[in-house]
């Protein structure tokens, strides 16, 4: 075990500098065991087809609350009210949200157009992680979606300004879209699992059926030179709620000649956590669902159906109601405004910190700089706690005050996106009520393995950083 907490420029006179990434022989044996399935989480097999049922009704619920009744929670009055309750539930998915063809051209048309830009755009390459399960080997990972997604915007521009296709329908028929985006969502989980078992690339399984399907078959899903988990992760959910704002932007700028601050502020919101995810595509393979999680419904469904339509209810809010009803005073608008900038600049800078020192612990000193790159977002002589894995743990920058200074910051971000719209209707904070629940969780998942995975030096890290998430606070 080595205790040795070495800075960069350390590290750069060690002989071995550059190879570290690759861990030692009881590193690997860890390894092996963390990519083999000891226990079931999430519930197991009856948890998971409680989340797969549960998302999509939960969904639906939400929308026709905010939509056909105001914004508001709405119960069955009686117990005799239960029966019409469900009918006239029933009823809006069935009129409301129909699967129809519009709803396929725009989506499928979308996901075809992301999947053809992903192929030809050109890119930067950026080399993943080793990874354990193919002896250590590296991933090339072609980040184009910075370009894919200015192509993205100027085609929607040009098509909305000829009339071809108006953005302001995307808002109007958010339920067909929702519905269209569930059901894609649900085929590629099972087409993924059932693809990935015949060519006998399954890792990790349990062998039980659809605990398998929920956590997924395959690790690192290519078509071609896409990766299809990272393409997924970025192309498809961000731009969607991107465009929904401009969506709902469009929609006031019809009915009442002007854009409001909120509705501004939602496109402010959605533009920069899309322009990050691109921006910093090439951080993206360090993350824990690229290196860690399989491609299941998990991933797959929240990023085509969940993310899209259950992150941006203000939008389908104000879009819809008038604005004096949620109108603020500037000094609320400023605060707004100020606390959204300031927590995406810790979540930007946090994220690219940590991604940066891994990057390079394994040699790699020249990065990629795309607009905007923030002031601190690399830290040029990082400290560390070297563990006897291999790899090293950052304990410099954001990441000497917490353990996971970009969920905090993340989460607060989450936080305006429901805040923008007041207190008129609890609907839209369910993205931060949610994702409160799923980073918890995912600490928790996280935590475990990264303690199996590091032993003694994992306590020592938790020693010199003991806050999970807010310093004194937790
Ligand atoms: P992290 O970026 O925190 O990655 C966790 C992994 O990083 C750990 O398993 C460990 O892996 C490594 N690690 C942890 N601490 C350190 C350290 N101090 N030094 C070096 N390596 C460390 O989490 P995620 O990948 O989950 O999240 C990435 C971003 O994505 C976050 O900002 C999160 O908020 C966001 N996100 C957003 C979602 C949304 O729906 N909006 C959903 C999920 C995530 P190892 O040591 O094995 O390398």
């Amino acid at each position: 075990m080595s205790d040795t907490s070495l800075s960069a420029r350390d590290v750069e006179a060690h002989p071995d500098y550059g190879t570290r990434a690759i861990p030692s022989e009881d590193g690997k044996k860890i390894d092996k065991l963390l990519d083999s399935h000891t226990e079931y989480e999430f519930g197991g097999p009856v948890g998971v087809v409680g989340i797969m049922a549960g998302f999509p009704i939960l969904m639906y619920y939400l929308w026709i609350c905010l939509v056909f009744y105001d914004g508001q929670l709405v119960f069955p009055h009686s117990l005799d009210d239960v029966g019409p309750f469900f009918g006239r539930m029933w009823e809006h998915i069935r009129v409301d949200a129909s699967p129809n063809w519009y709803a396929w051209k725009v989506y499928g048309g979308l996901i075809l157009y992301e999947l053809f830009l992903a192929l030809w755009v050109p890119g930067y390459m950026q080399e993943g992680l080793p990874v354990p399960s193919l002896g250590y080997k590296t991933l090339m990972y072609k980040c184009n979606a910075l370009g894919c997604v200015y192509i993205t915007w100027a085609t929607a521009a040009v098509l909305h300004w000829t009339g071809v296709f108006r953005l302001t329908s995307v808002i109007d028929n958010f339920g067909h879209l929702m519905t269209v985006a569930m059901i894609v969502g649900f085929g590629v989980s099972f087409g993924a699992y059932f693809v990935t078992v015949a060519t006998g690339k399954q890792i990790r399984m349990s062998g039980n059926f659809i605990y398998d399907v929920f956590m997924g078959a395959c690790l690192n899903p290519r078509l071609g030179p896409i990766d299809l988990k990272m393409w997924l992760e970025v192309r498809i959910p961000w731009v969607i709620v991107f465009f929904m704002a401009v969506s709902g932007a469009c929609k006031q700028y019809e009915t009442y000649g002007y854009v409001t601050p909120n509705m501004a502020f939602m496109c402010l919101a959605t533009w920069l956590y899309l322009n990050a995810c691109a921006k910093g595509e090439e951080c993206i393979p360090q993350t824990w669902d690229m290196f860690h999680e399989k491609w299941g419904f998990m991933v797959i469904f929240w990023n085509f159906a969940g993310v899209p339509f259950s992150y941006v209810y203000s939008v389908v809010y104000t879009a819809n109601h008038d604005p004096e009803l949620y109108r603020f005073s500037t000094f609320t608008y400023v605060l707004l405004f100020a606390t959204l900038l300031t927590a995406y600049y810790f979540w930007d800078t946090s994220n690219s910190q940590k991604s940066r020192f891994k990057m390079q612990s394994k040699g790699i000193t020249e990065f990629r700089r795309t607009f905007p790159q923030l002031p601190r977002g690399t830290i040029t002589n990082p400290k560390y706690i070297q563990t006897a894995h291999g790899n090293r743990l950052l304990i410099d920058g954001w990441w000497a005050y917490s353990r996971k200074p970009n969920y905090v910051a993340d989460w607060i971000m989450s936080l305006t996106w429901g805040l923008c719209q007041g207190v008129c209707s609890p609907i839209p904070y369910f993205y931060s009520v949610f994702f409160i629940v799923v980073l918890i969780h995912r600490v928790g998942r996280d935590f475990e393995r990264c303690a199996k995975k590091y032993g003694d030096d994992w306590a020592r890290y938790c020693g010199a950083v003991p806050a999970k998430f807010i310093p004194g606070v937790y």
